[in-house]
């Protein structure tokens, strides 16, 4: 996807602060931060949305499940707790449309969402 924001940030063209790469995923702090730990995990293969995922995906997502939370463990915030957040379509507030699951950690979470 040429203009896709997240794909863009996957070939380096626009900078990120990097968290975390291997060959299907790339992690990095989110450009307004929501909580002192908030980063972005997505898959280096381009779907919009969890709507989107083609049959196959569910390995991936899985995989990413976990990468997430060992970058939690690493950021320490593994005990203390942590949200994972993929928003999904209008409803959800989703502006970009790269599936990417929000971790966000280092406070107090309230509930419910607004
Ligand atoms: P969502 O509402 O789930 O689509 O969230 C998109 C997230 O991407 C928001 O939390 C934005 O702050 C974040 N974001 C947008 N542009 C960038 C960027 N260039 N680098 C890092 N995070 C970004
Ligand atoms: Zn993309």
């Amino acid at each position: 996807m040429d203009s896709c924001l997240f794909c863009r940030i996957i070939r380096k063209e626009i900078p990120a602060k990097i968290v975390y790469e291997d060959d299907q995923c790339l992690a990095f702090e989110d450009i307004r931060p929501q909580a002192p730990v908030h980063f972005l995990l997505i898959p280096k293969t381009h779907f919009a949305s969890l709507n989107e995922a083609p049959p196959g995906a569910e390995k991936l997502l899985g995989e990413m499940l976990f990468r997430a939370r060992e970058i939690a463990r690493e950021k320490g915030i593994g005990a203390s707790g942590y949200r994972i957040v993929l928003n999904t379509a209008r409803d959800s507030g989703q502006e970009v449309f790269h599936v990417h699951f929000h971790l966000l950690g280092g406070r107090r979470m309230t509930w419910p969402p607004g």
